[in-house]
């Protein structure tokens, strides 16, 4: 029996993802651009997916940008702002526990001259808003804030940030990483005053391969194309549509559940947490997160990769995170001020739509056998 408690990290794509992609691979396969009347029926199956994935993030189709993951909407949102407004100014406001597909073009554009400022979360994994406002300047052309931390499930104060960087009338772009927020949270671009959002299939049970970058009506026309080329997406990203990935995103949309998938969610993570608190010794909750489906628990001096080789031989799948990467304590972790022994302990349990009760036992007795036949590291 798999016990997959990793869905921040992945989901397993849905019945109707999978039937919809297989159809438009097998049947509907035809070219978007196409002149002849099977084109116009991709094309139009195309519009209608496109319509359903703009009506669930609360977008008008136009806004909606397909792109092949997360991490290429992540890209294009950062260079594509930089862009936007290079003769505004040279200076990035980001938090330091962005992903790092932010982190990383962040850091490249600082190579290039840019400023950063990286603003770093309290010890509840919180950004301060206030702190986010101080930081703004008459030269800051981009603020990226994600809205669900992966690791932890926080929210980030993302409308704060928009409405300091009306109130302070500085230049920037607002830009979030709402891949771990999508369907998870409730929000709309234009509700949290979003210029840009980035949201990822694989995260809601679609397939890996699709994702999108919301770009906001009234910054379209001076938007650069990612890919120029024949034109689709707009003509700002060039190339044949991914017409199966699009429409398994569609259908995994359509099939999410909405509140009653949100709280089922929610309710399993709250279960899990009272039973690894009433069985594991020493147990600690770094975040028991405010997004539904993450939670980050310690189990202090027990390394987490040992921890997560283990729970795997019992079929128990959770994610030592980015915790631990190469040896070193991820960016985010390493951010809260933790001592060394809860930060070697620590693991991500992630929820979704399938998760059980049975799964939260699952794990709770697991991580509490594990704990009696192990012996902790001091
Ligand atoms: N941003 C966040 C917050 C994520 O959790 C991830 C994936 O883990 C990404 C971006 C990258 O998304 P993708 O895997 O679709 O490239």
């Amino acid at each position: 029996m798999l016990v997959y408690l990793d869905n921040a990290a992945t989901t397993q794509v849905c019945p109707q993802a999978a039937r919809a992609a297989l159809e438009v691979m097998t049947e509907e396969f035809g070219n978007p651009s196409s002149r002849y009347a099977w084109g116009g029926r991709a094309a139009a199956r195309l519009r209608e997916d496109r319509q359903t994935v703009a009506d669930t993030l609360g977008c008008a189709p136009e806004e909606l940008f397909f792109t092949s993951c997360g991490t290429e909407g992540d890209n294009w949102a950062v260079r594509g702002a930089v862009r936007y407004n290079r003769h505004k100014g040279k200076h990035i406001v980001t938090t330091a526990i962005e992903h790092a597909a932010v982190l990383e073009p962040i850091r490249e554009l600082e190579e290039q001259g840019y400023e950063v400022t990286r603003l770093r979360p309290d010890r509840t994994g919180h950004i301060d808003p206030e702190e986010l406002s101080a930081a703004l300047r008459p030269d800051t052309v981009l603020v990226s804030v994600m809205l669900v931390n992966n690791e932890l499930g926080t929210i980030q104060p993302v409308k704060a940030a928009a409405e300091a960087i009306r109130r302070t009338q500085c230049p920037a772009l607002l830009h979030t990483d709402a891949v771990q927020g999508f369907l998870k949270v409730p929000f709309t671009p234009r509700g949290l005053g979003a210029d840009l959002v980035t949201i990822s299939g694989h995260k809601v049970r679609a397939p890996k391969g699709i994702g999108a970058l919301y770009i906001k009506k009234e910054r379209i026309s001076k938007w650069k194309p990612l890919l120029p080329g024949g034109g689709q997406e707009g003509g700002l990203r060039s190339g044949t549509e991914p017409t199966a990935q699009i429409a398994a995103l569609a259908a995994a949309c359509r099939a999410w559940g909405g509140e009653k998938a949100i709280r089922h969610i929610a309710d399993v993570k709250e279960y899990a947490l009272e039973r690894l608190r009433a069985q594991v010794e020493g147990l600690r909750v770094i975040s028991a997160g405010d997004a539904p489906h993450i939670c980050a628990v310690s189990l202090p001096g027990y390394p987490s990769e040992m921890l997560v080789r283990d729970l795997s031989d019992r079929g128990i799948c959770v994610s030592s995170g980015s915790a631990c990467h190469r040896g070193k304590p991820s960016h985010v972790f390493a951010a809260l001020g933790l001592s060394k022994q809860e930060l070697m302990g620590v693991l991500r349990v992630s929820f979704g739509p399938d998760s059980t009760r049975r799964d939260a036992e699952a794990l709770a007795d697991a991580l509490a056998e594990i704990q009696k036949n192990r012996i902790a590291v001091r």
